[in-house]
């Protein structure tokens, strides 16, 4: 089905994604982001300079301004992902334009949008975001790091783990506690620098997917972080500020993973077009024409709904529960795709030289971060029966 939501400015970009992918993207260099387990600053820097990273940044600071409307950042996943660099730098991407960028460029104050923005533009410095930690995933509210007032700044103490880009950020957006008890504002955000005494972030995690990406575990211990760091520079905003940013998350996960799924259609059909089985292309026989349809048919589906997200998104309508919807059921359809486009590819389907294997181990993820689909439909099911 024919997508109607880009324009010759979209396809344009397009051709600059696909000529960055040409030259950056090689399979040494994703050789050298799956061995390293990041991707290196030259390509990041590279990515700032195309335009690749940077797009949510506004443009009085250097950005593309793309804040609100995210059909760059599509275009983006969509040919990284189809490149095989799903795992890596699209991650990396990612992590800065959707999960880092919009917390300074939505609630920074002046002083630290100016300070931090240009350069997240360029790629030049990369962020991260730390909500998670060994206590606490699901409920937030059960996080236990803590920064204390102190003369001029905090000091905080604590734990996160499986953080995105985590190893390679040079600031980290922290979740932490700066009241006591539960209370929604109980908590904020506050930025963690690289080099500040005392804040560990070096410890890698190993994963079944997402070779090319760093995940890793961060510690605290008495680190001294000044006043200006508080995003927003009010104590007690840290709960809604999460709130306000998750839709966009969940509606990038939604499309990485149509994104991914359309790959693995791809994929499939140029397999099953040239593989033989019993002296005819294994894609002839009546089950794999079945399933491929049945693959097309729940992509073409899977666009339509995050494109009309998108659209949401743009208007500043996309809720919380419509971002929840949208992220557990695209992660769940292309879970079932990916393990279709394995089943097809026969024994070479498991093998992770081929990117369907790899995509497969990529998305299980999916449908555990950025809020699990369980929570997901929580949030949804909350929604549908005004019942807590
Ligand atoms: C590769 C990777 C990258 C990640 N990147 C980041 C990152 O950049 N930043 C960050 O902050 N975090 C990140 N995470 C953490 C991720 O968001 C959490 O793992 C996730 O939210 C689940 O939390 P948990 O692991 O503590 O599981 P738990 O909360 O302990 O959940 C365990 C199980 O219980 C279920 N469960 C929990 N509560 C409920 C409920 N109310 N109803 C029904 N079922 C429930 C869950 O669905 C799940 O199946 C990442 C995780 C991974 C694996």
């Amino acid at each position: 089905m024919q997508r109607d939501i880009y324009d010759e400015d979209h396809e344009a970009f397009r051709a600059v994604v696909k000529e960055f992918i040409r030259r950056y993207v090689t399979p040494e260099k994703r050789k050298q982001w799956d061995d390293d387990g990041q991707v290196d600053r030259e390509t990041m820097l590279a990515a700032g300079e195309h335009g690749i990273i940077g797009l949510s940044v506004p443009e009085e600071f250097g950005g593309a301004g793309m804040l609100m409307d995210y059909r760059f950042r599509s275009v983006v996943n969509e040919e990284l992902v189809r490149a095989g660099a799903g795992s890596s730098l699209a991650g990396a991407v990612g992590i800065q334009d959707d999960l880092a960028v919009p917390y300074i460029a939505h609630f920074g104050t002046d002083a630290q949008q100016q300070k931090w923005l240009p350069r997240m533009a360029t790629g030049e410095i990369l962020g991260a975001l730390a909500m998670t930690e060994p206590g606490a995933g699901s409920d937030l509210r059960g996080v236990a790091t803590t920064a204390k007032k102190v003369d001029g700044g905090y000091r905080v103490n604590g734990a996160k783990t499986f953080i995105s880009s985590g190893r390679t950020a040079d600031i980290i957006v922290t979740f932490v506690k700066t009241g006591e008890g539960n209370r929604p504002d109980a908590f904020s955000l506050i930025l963690l620098e690289d080099g500040m005494e005392g804040f560990d972030h070096s410890k890698t995690l190993h994963k079944m997917g997402f070779q090319g990406h760093d995940t890793a575990e961060l510690s605290f211990a008495d680190v001294f972080v000044p006043e200006e760091n508080l995003i927003g520079g009010v104590e007690g905003q840290g709960f809604v500020q999460l709130m306000k940013n998750l839709p966009l998350e969940r509606l990038s996960i939604g499309a990485v993973a149509a994104a991914l799924s359309q790959a693995a259609l791809e994929w499939t059909l140029d397999y099953t077009s040239t593989r033989d089985a019993f002296g005819r292309p294994i894609g002839d026989f009546q089950n794999s024409r079945f399933r491929l349809a049945d693959m097309a048919t729940t992509v073409d589906v899977m666009w339509s709904y995050v494109d009309r997200a998108m659209r949401l998104y743009a208007q500043g309508e996309l809720s919380a529960d419509e971002a929840a919807k949208v992220k557990f059921w695209c992660t769940e359809r292309e879970w079932e795709i990916l393990d279709m486009g394995v089943q097809l590819h026969g024994g070479y389907g498991y093998i992770t030289e081929y990117p369907i294997a790899r995509a497969f181990l990529d998305a299980r993820v999916h449908r555990i971060y950025g809020g699990t689909n369980e929570v997901m439909r929580e949030i949804v099911a909350r929604a549908v029966t005004g019942r807590k």
